[in-house]
């Protein structure tokens, strides 16, 4: 494949953005390398790039666009608001419609705010448990991401119930002492932080089905314990739901699973493909926030008529209950599509899979925490990742991401998606 345009495009990049890039997950550094293709168009299922070149595209954005690129619907819906003016700095009828339609999707939240990214979104439920609760500290999941806020870029300690390091530098080592990072799964663990912290800690932050480090889900009663051991502790539970509210089906894990927080901390998905957080929970908790309690949050862009009006229109095309189900038999015949050809070329491979999102790993063991997917094979991931690339399907460069189907894909995509994949795990058994 023809990339040169690409690469002509990083050389300049490079010289004027970090890294070459805007977030470093673009960069290929977990596939030892290689050049970003730089895209300049999105269609349903299929990205076209600067050399047009056309891609089946599992990355969708990161998580955001499930309806596929361009969807008609959400595209009018953005083209409207921008006609209308993007930001006034009042208050909209757009913003009570949306938050409206949210918590008729999620019930538990009683009370919205909108901001601009799931990190704004994850930090302020931070905030707001801390007034809450007058406590300092949080517990979190070994290999989550909750976005790029300083609380949330700590590191586990050396065991299961001790203070975090940091994980970025620039991140104080007062910041990580505030937080305690446990494994995933493991109940024990997350009870001994509870025992040893208990009366410091003001809330936990769960991603309820796990999309950093793959897609995980919980083993069964671990949320359950979860919400019981911490409130009985007299914190409060938090669910980091950027990836997956409306990923698995029209509303959050929450409701998919029975197992409710007291705080949700949303994005992606909610924004239809543009800038967008909110959180939410129960009244009585969300008024600590300004301007009528003491938690202060603000936001010049937060609730802007764009990104409501995507929002709005992405949820409407959600509402259609078969588009999840199409998801789910899409999502069938690629996983199972990829486990016979792994077996019959053998290498070893686990697939989690939820409804529209997997992730494939190079491991004979099942993961269900993150030291599980650590562990799994990145060489052969690397290999992999490349030779689908070449072949025009577009992955997220790092063993730890989801493939993320949109409601956009086709029967033919998968079965082209699996030709590849026949090619890519044969690269691999070649070495
Ligand atoms: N929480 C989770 C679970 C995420 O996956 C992400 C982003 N990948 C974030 C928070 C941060 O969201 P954003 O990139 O919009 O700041």
């Amino acid at each position: 494949m023809n990339i040169q345009h690409s690469k002509e495009l990083y050389k300049e990049a490079e010289s004027h953005l970090v890294g070459g890039v805007n977030s470093p997950s673009r960069a290929f550094k977990g596939v030892s390398g290689g050049t970003p293709v730089f895209m300049e168009k999105g269609e349903g299922a299929y990205l076209y790039d600067v050399d047009g070149n056309a891609y089946i595209d599992y990355i969708g954005g990161y998580g955001p666009i499930i309806t596929g690129h361009a969807h008609p619907h959400i595209t009018k819906a953005i083209t409207n608001a921008a006609q209308s003016g993007v930001l006034y700095g009042t208050p909209t009828a757009l913003e009570n419609n949306f938050a409206k339609k949210l918590k008729a999707a999620i019930p538990s939240l009683e009370k919205v705010r909108f901001v601009n990214s799931g990190t704004e979104a994850v930090m302020t439920t931070v905030r707001v448990a801390r007034a809450y609760t007058g406590r300092d500290k949080i517990i979190k999941f070994a290999g989550c991401y909750h976005g790029h806020s300083d609380p949330v870029l700590v590191a586990a300690g050396s065991g299961p119930a001790t203070l975090g390091s940091p994980d970025s530098a620039g991140v104080t080592s007062n910041t990580a002492k505030e937080i305690i990072t446990v494994p995933f799964n493991d109940i024990e663990s997350y009870r001994e932080a509870l025992e040893s912290f208990g009366d410091d800690i003001a809330a936990v932050l769960v991603e309820p089905i796990v999309g950093n480090f793959g897609i995980v889900e919980p083993e069964p009663g671990f949320l359950e314990k979860v919400n019981e051991i911490t409130h009985d502790a007299g914190a409060l539970v938090i669910y980091d739901e950027v990836i997956s509210a409306f990923r698995f089906h029209y509303g959050a894990a929450q409701d998919l699973l029975g197992v409710y927080p007291d705080l949700t901390a949303m994005g992606k998905i909610i924004g239809g493909g543009l800038p967008i957080g909110a959180y939410g929970g129960k009244a009585s908790i969300m008024e600590e926030v300004a301007p009528l309690g003491p938690a202060y949050q603000a936001g010049t862009m937060a609730g802007n008529p764009a990104s409501m009006s995507a929002g709005i229109a992405c949820l409407e095309v959600l509402e259609d209950k078969q588009l999840y189900d199409k998801l789910e038999t899409l999502g069938e015949k690629l996983e199972n599509g990829l486990q016979n050809i792994a077996n019959n070329v053998q290498v070893p491979v686990q697939i989690n899979r939820k409804i529209g999102a997997l992730t494939l790993y190079f491991t004979s063991q099942p993961v269900k925490n993150y030291d599980d997917a650590d562990a799994t094979n990145g060489t052969h991931f690397s290999t992999f990742f490349h030779s689908m690339l070449e072949q025009g399907i577009h992955l997220a460069p790092s063993k730890f991401e989801a493939w993320f189907l949109t409601s956009a894909h086709k029967e033919e995509d998968i079965t082209a998606t699996l030709d590849a994949a026949e090619t890519a795990f044969q690269a691999i058994k070649k070495g």
